[in-house]
């Protein structure tokens, strides 16, 4: 099961919501597809699973279109809104079963509801409403949910904001637990995430796809024009003494005896670093060149 996006464009009135977007998800990958706020993520996982119509472009899953075959593309789609809506005064079986009952052409057996249960690990709470339920365990109600009529593909937009640092690790470990099975589009903001569990990341920003790749493929091609050192001195040193060193961009001071440096990218000032110390009868104790974070090429491609 793979997800074809095919220069896809909505418009809201006169805002280009979404901007000749093409894409593809791969069978049995999970993709990361990541902006800022307003980039169009939501507006693209409501097109993907037939809620919204494009404007002009297609989405093909399994080389079906879902502009003319919906229903049919819906039985192998399951989708985690960002909002998701959730009935406060229902108890989690029931509101499965009640979920269950509007896949009208597909028979949910109650085996099935017990499955799935168990499978995102509600059963501890098996007795509360979901009212009762604290955010984490909402959101595992949520993937149930889109998880009743097995879909090979799960569409999870933004499943784990708002929630506190251990929920986030369940919920990822959750999806990373799925994704063996199942094809997976999430969105996020937050590039950790994506490091943590993607085997893809698709970057849109302002309706545009700026980047797509395998994570570390895309911090070897954005690379920038800087790079980073951290140095470790014996004793204090002031910011002057970087002064001689040509290709600096900026140093900051982390504590009384290290610095970051920032330099020109095809520099190697680690030599000069070693003889400044040397002339000034200063001690290096640690010289270390900083790993590109995919954070720092999701700023770079997004910052406006
Ligand atoms: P994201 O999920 O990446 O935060 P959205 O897809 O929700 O982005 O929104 C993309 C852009 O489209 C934003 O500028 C947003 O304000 C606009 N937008 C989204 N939904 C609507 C709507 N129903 N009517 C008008 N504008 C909308
Ligand atoms: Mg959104």
């Amino acid at each position: 099961m793979s997800i074809k996006v095919e220069n896809v464009v909505k418009k809201y009135g006169r805002q280009t919501a979404l901007n000749h977007v093409s894409f593809e998800v791969f069978k049995g990958e999970i993709a990361g597809f990541i902006g800022p706020n307003g980039a169009g993520k939501s507006t693209m996982m409501r097109i993907i699973c037939g809620l919204l119509a494009p404007f002009s472009g297609d989405v093909l899953i399994n080389d079906i279109s879902v502009s003319g075959n919906s229903l049919e593309v819906r039985k192998n789609l399951g989708y985690l809104p960002e909002h998701n809506p959730l009935y406060p005064e229902m108890y989690i079986r029931e509101y499965l079963e009640y979920a269950a009952g509007l896949y009208k052409n597909q028979d949910i057996k109650s085996n099935r509801i017990n499955e799935i249960i168990e499978l995102t690990g509600l059963a501890p709470e098996i007795n509360k409403k979901i009212g009762q339920l604290s955010k984490g365990y909402r959101q595992r109600v949520g993937l149930a949910q889109a998880l009743l009529h097995n879909p090979q593909i799960l569409i999870l937009d933004e499943p784990t904001t708002g929630l506190d640092p251990n929920q986030i690790i369940e919920i990822r470990s959750l999806i990373k637990e799925l994704g063996r099975e199942k094809t997976i589009l999430l969105s996020t903001h937050i590039m950790q995430e994506v490091e943590a569990i993607c085997d893809r990341v698709i970057i849109i920003n302002k309706g545009e796809i700026v980047a797509d790749g395998h994570p570390s493929e895309l911090k070897s091609r954005h690379t920038g024009s800087f790079q980073s050192l951290v140095v470790e001195f014996n004793k204090h040193v002031g910011a002057e003494i970087f002064e001689p060193v040509d290709g600096i961009d900026l140093v900051k001071q982390v504590d009384e005896h290290t610095w970051i440096i920032q330099y020109e990218y095809e520099k190697d000032i680690r030599p000069e670093i070693f003889n400044l110390a040397v002339k000034n009868n200063i001690a290096v104790l640690a010289l270390q060149k900083v790993d590109k974070r995919l954070e720092d090429v999701f700023r770079e491609l997004t910052a406006r």
